[in-house]
């Protein structure tokens, strides 16, 4: 069993600083199995001791997930000295958990994004191996047809040589403008090569106006997260995404 400082739990999970704990600890407010505490530095083990401050009993969980629904404008980066980044749309609450973005979109990319401190589930989720498919829809110039499905079928070439994996593309509706058709799509792509989406439609002589994703492997961002808020992942989301 891993065995945790109880100092370190109690801040992990917001009850105050280190220096703070150790005070509670000294005045008497923090149980461990019914029995008062008098080192901060003690060892607990999480899954099976009882710990109680001030009478409540903390629930201690080392790993959080929550769905973001990124807006354009900030950048999947844990910090970033000029941009604001994923994370400053966080409460303090989970940022003391130490989340990052599992992938990334694009600055101006919105949509579904992961963020969890399960470095374990991030790496499943974003090996190469594993194919995790990854939904996006997309407002596209021009016309989109059989010719670019099939090619989106069989792999386009990128600007830098690379072919890309078998992808699934659906035109959902088209739009004549005074600048021309406009084309609303769906694509899945399973990979996820730098500004993937973007270039392979620049790849069939398109251009991706707007982007967003939708689906990342059995995870779906929920239609009612507003743009810019985030909740924690339901037991059923997590339990099917690993
Ligand atoms: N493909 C892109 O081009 N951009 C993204 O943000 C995601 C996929």
């Amino acid at each position: 069993v891993k065995k945790l400082r109880i100092d370190k739990i109690l801040s992990h999970m917001g009850y105050g600083t280190r220096s703070e704990i150790k005070k509670a600890v000294k005045n008497g407010y923090v149980t461990v199995n019914g029995q008062t505490i008098k080192d901060s530095g003690m060892q607990v083990d999480p899954d099976f001791d009882v710990v109680e401050i001030d009478g409540e009993v903390v629930k201690y969980r080392e790993f959080i997930y929550l769905m973001l629904h990124k807006p354009p404008g900030v950048i999947s980066a844990t910090e970033d000295l000029r941009e604001e980044t994923v994370i400053d749309l966080l409460d303090e609450e989970y940022v003391i958990f130490q989340p990052f973005p599992v992938g990334r979109l694009d600055k101006d990319t919105e949509g579904l994004l992961l963020l969890t401190n399960d470095g374990q589930l991030a790496h499943n989720l974003l090996s190469p191996r594993k194919h995790v498919p990854k939904t996006y829809e997309a407002k596209v110039l021009g016309s989109i047809g059989d010719k670019e499905i099939t090619a989106f079928q069989h792999g386009v070439t990128l600007d830098d040589g690379y072919v890309t994996k078998p992808a699934e593309l659906m035109v959902t509706s088209e739009e004549q403008t005074d600048t021309g058709m406009i084309s609303y799509i769906q694509v899945t792509i399973h990979e996820g090569k730098f500004h993937q989406v973007k270039r392979m439609f620049e790849a069939v002589g398109s251009k991706v106006l707007y982007l967003k994703r939708i689906s990342m492997g059995s995870l779906m961002l929920d239609p009612e997260l507003p743009m810019g808020s985030y909740r924690e992942l339901t037991e059923e989301e997590l339990n099917s995404l690993i």
